[in-house]
């Protein structure tokens, strides 16, 4: 089961002037909980304020560079990513979440890969550039790297020192949308016109075995809709959302309810069975959270899938669902911060089933 465990900020390295890059201390009877695959995130969590924060943060090194770092890029009035910019000093011990997600490379040898990126969303997809081009002599990377200007653009040393070791294999495209760029095609916001037509300049008569996409939602949405219709197949444009409409919504309100509006719900968490009363108007994370039980979790919005638990017993519904792949669903996965249960018979719920 995912668990919080205390870690030592080994280093707070300033990458532009609103980002940082933090490195966490993995001592060696962590390491196998914390072995991640490429595109994974960490979950952090602290107290600012007095009130618990928590958040997820992709792993920007690769599996293979023994080191865990994530890039956090300060959003205005964010409360956790502008603590990790502005006061988080190496030395602080923080809750870290062993690695989680499904944002991974598709295997295979020889593949051309490609990215597509706004912003921090670079984070996942740098660490799998990293890997991939690392482990495989004969894989290829595209990379389309959206930002506002050249000065906010994270990992872009990184990326050059990357482009100049594997000079035949990875292909680095910078836009930009507040700063004037040399090609047209290059200045402005990766939407679905633009997405099409990087493509044909800039990847015709390339096979494309999968595409990575992680920036802001629209971005996702529309090139995702560009690369089908360009021919790729939907399970091989895989996308990691940081945020979205209904994210970190505030938990529900504990309302009484009357008998009738309740189902029984077992949660099954850390080997431990406990019996609750589930409100039928209220999604499964809250009940469990509210009953006193410590289940994992972190956007609240059906972005991440830090609180992915298994339906044993029970029919549940999921108001969005960004995270889990069809397959997860079809055995039976939920995320429990979207999941309400459907009918009248008894949930159980099993947060141990990974
Ligand atoms: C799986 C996953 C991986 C992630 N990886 C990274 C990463 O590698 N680097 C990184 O910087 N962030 C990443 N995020 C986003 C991160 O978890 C936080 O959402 C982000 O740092 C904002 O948190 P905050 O507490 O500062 O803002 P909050 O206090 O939660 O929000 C303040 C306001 O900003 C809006 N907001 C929240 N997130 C964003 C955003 N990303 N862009 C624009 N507006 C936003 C909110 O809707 C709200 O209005 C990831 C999220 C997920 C789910």
């Amino acid at each position: 089961m995912a668990t919080f465990h205390p870690l030592r900020v080994a280093e707070v390295a300033r990458e532009t002037s609103d980002s940082v890059v933090v490195s966490f201390e993995v001592p060696s009877e962590l390491t196998e909980a914390f072995s991640f695959e490429a595109g994974q995130y960490l979950t952090l969590r602290t107290t600012i304020d007095g009130e618990d924060v928590r958040r997820s943060y992709s792993l920007c090194s690769a599996p293979r560079d023994g080191k865990w770092q994530v890039g956090i890029k300060k959003v205005p009035g964010g409360k956790f990513s502008t603590f990790a910019n502005d006061v988080l000093q190496a030395g602080t011990e923080m809750d870290v979440m062993d690695p989680q997600g499904r944002f991974l490379l598709k295997e295979g040898a020889g593949l051309h890969h490609l990215g597509m990126a706004a912003g921090s969303g670079i984070t996942p997809i740098l660490s799998q550039i990293k890997q991939v081009l690392s482990e495989d002599a004969s894989a290829t990377y595209t990379l389309f790297y959206s930002n506002k200007t050249a000065a906010s653009t994270m990992f872009r040393e990184e990326l050059q020192d990357l482009k100049d070791r594997f000079l035949d294999r990875l292909r680095v495209f910078y836009l930009l949308t507040r700063e004037p760029v040399d090609a047209d095609l290059l200045s402005g916001r990766l939407d679905q016109a633009r997405c099409k037509g990087l493509l044909e300049t800039f990847c015709q008569g390339r096979s494309l075995d999968a595409a990575y996409l992680c920036g802001p939602e629209a971005m996702i949405m529309s090139c995702k809709d560009a690369l089908v219709e360009a021919g790729m197949a939907e399970g091989d444009v895989k996308f990691e959302l940081f945020t979205s409409a209904g994210a970190a919504k505030p938990k529900a309100k504990v309302v009484e309810t009357s008998n009738a509006n309740t189902v029984p719900m077992q949660v099954v968490l850390d080997g431990v069975t406990t019996s609750i009363e589930l409100d039928k108007d209220k999604n499964m994370l809250d009940a469990a959270l509210d009953a006193g039980l410590d289940a994992p979790y972190s956007c609240l919005g059906g972005v991440c899938c830090t609180c992915r638990a298994k339906m044993v017993e029970g029919k549940a519904s999921m108001n969005v669902n960004y995270a889990l792949e069809p397959g997860e669903v079809e055995r039976g996965y939920v995320l429990a911060c979207q999941a309400h249960v459907e009918g009248e018979g008894a949930v159980v719920l099993d947060f141990d089933q990974q």
